[in-house]
């Protein structure tokens, strides 16, 4: 049962505001959008997390970031989840997104989280976030490897991992690996750290994630 009384006023007073607050060309660009459509140019496969403001991050303004969120920024194997799939087709078929992001970021509490259930060696039978986050056991494996032998911060090594492993089960996908081949879509890794506000390209040469 919805009860709209209890939805905090601040929000509802903070929209009214922001809707007052838009300049004349900004209220055109949604007039402009919502009667002709979007045609974006590039997909985000972030996570859930609260402070990422994707796609404000790039500066990018409404109509040009396809968004998709889910616990981890995490694209599981093909034939694993039919809202990724469909969310994939959609940018990639309809839309011709020319470039799909994944984004992971620091302090990331799905990884976190799936970190702590692969250590104890629980079941995931029972809570949908452990299901859903068992997708990264093979990234999880990566990482104990790297991080022992490069001595590196486990978490950051963890979750720079998810992004690759999730970009590679990206390439998997039909759509992606067909428009790859067409040479219309590319494929890139980013890591947020929230501290510095700044984010991480994967450079595929190197293997690193560099600062921008
Ligand atoms: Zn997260």
């Amino acid at each position: 049962m919805t009860q709209n009384a209890d939805f905090p006023k601040n929000y509802i007073e903070g929209h009214q505001n922001w809707v007052e607050g838009l300049s004349e060309s900004e209220s055109s660009l949604y007039q402009h959008l919502g009667r002709e459509g979007q045609t974006p140019t590039v997909m985000v496969i972030a996570c859930c997390d609260s402070r990422k403001m994707v796609p404000d991050m790039f500066n990018a303004g409404p109509g040009e970031f396809f968004v998709l969120r889910n616990i981890a920024n995490l694209v599981p194997p093909q034939g694993h989840d039919n809202g990724m799939a469909a969310a994939v087709e959609f940018g990639v078929n309809a839309f011709k997104v020319q470039h799909i992001i994944v984004m992971g970021h620091a302090s990331c509490g799905g990884v976190a989280a799936s970190a702590s259930h692969f250590e104890a060696g629980d079941a995931s039978e029972g809570s949908q976030t452990l299901t859903w986050l068992s997708a990264l056991k093979p990234a999880y494996e990566a990482s104990k490897v790297i991080a022992e032998t490069e001595d590196a911060d486990f978490s950051t090594t963890f979750e720079k991992q998810a992004v690759k492993m999730s970009l590679d089960n990206l390439s998997g996908y039909a759509p992606v690996e067909a428009a790859i081949k067409e040479g219309r879509l590319s494929l890139h890794g980013f890591w947020f750290d929230i501290e510095t506000a700044r984010l991480h390209l994967l450079d595929t040469a190197s293997d690193q994630f560099n600062p921008l």
